[in-house]
């Protein structure tokens, strides 16, 4: 129970930290200095302002000096931190297997809200991973063999994917942020997670994408960027996958 309500508290200041990485990693500025700022009037902020989620419901999500709008996703992101972490630990215990994890969901949380801001993906984040990863699999339930060939068949296939449809449809729908970010994805969870994570993605971004157009009536595939759903299948891998996929060849059964 306390090593729960730690994991929480650990999970809302990395979340803290997180968003500073989503604000300033595009802009290519210092994660570490100078300390977090309000992005309307530039006055630092003190430390007992920036308690996660606390400090924003406290100030009523605006800064104490110029009263400007403090962006809801503040607090969203810290709690998302918080939970993932939780479940994390709920699944794998205090283990190495739930720190690495736990980082490589902080990786996809931060890329996923870069990419919706700006359709980029850092190569620092997804390149850095690969390489982390890599170094990090030997304490993973992924065999190195898996692993290499999550990032080949990762990388590769979104290649493939992405001149197939420039091929048939004379438009990209993909760019090469997403092909690094699923040789990422590839080392941390094998090709078994990859080609769930692909399924996966494919599925709820056609989903929303249909929701879209049927909402905004006209076609928007050029404004949502494909990251936020691989990373989405890739963490619905880590708790679920092997169930699903269980269950899913379970009904595809012929008797
Ligand atoms: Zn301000």
């Amino acid at each position: 129970m306390i090593a729960a309500a730690a994991v929480v508290l650990l999970g809302l200041f990395i979340g803290s930290f997180l968003n500073v990485c989503i604000y300033r990693i595009p802009r290519s500025e210092s994660i570490v200095w100078p300390g977090s700022r309000c992005t309307a009037c530039g006055t630092p902020i003190k430390p007992w302002d920036n308690i996660p989620v606390v400090s924003y419901l406290l100030l009523w999500g605006k800064c104490r000096h110029c009263q400007a709008r403090i962006t809801p996703r503040y607090p969203l992101v810290e709690t998302l931190s918080a939970l993932l972490a939780l479940a994390l630990y709920a699944r794998f215990g205090l283990s190495a297997v739930f720190l690495i994890y736990y980082l490589f969901a902080c990786a996809l949380i931060v890329i996923t809200f870069i990419d919706l801001d700006f359709q980029i993906i850092p190569d620092r984040i997804s390149l850095g991973g690969i390489v982390l990863g890599l170094a990090l699999v030997y304490w993973l339930p992924v065999t190195y063999k898996d692993a290499l060939i999550g990032l080949a068949v990762g990388a590769g296939s979104l290649i493939l994917i992405i001149y197939g449809y420039y091929f048939l449809t004379k438009r990209q729908g993909m760019g090469g942020g997403d092909v690094k970010l699923l040789g990422m994805i590839g080392v941390f969870i094998g090709w078994q997670g990859v080609a769930f994570t692909i399924f996966t993605a494919s599925l709820i971004g056609s989903v929303v994408g249909l929701a879209w157009i049927a909402v905004q009536g006209k076609d928007m595939k050029a404004a949502i960027p494909f990251g936020p759903f691989l990373s989405l299948g890739a963490l619905i891998y880590l708790f679920w996958g092997k169930a699903l996929i269980a269950w899913y060849f379970m009904l595809m059964r012929p008797y």
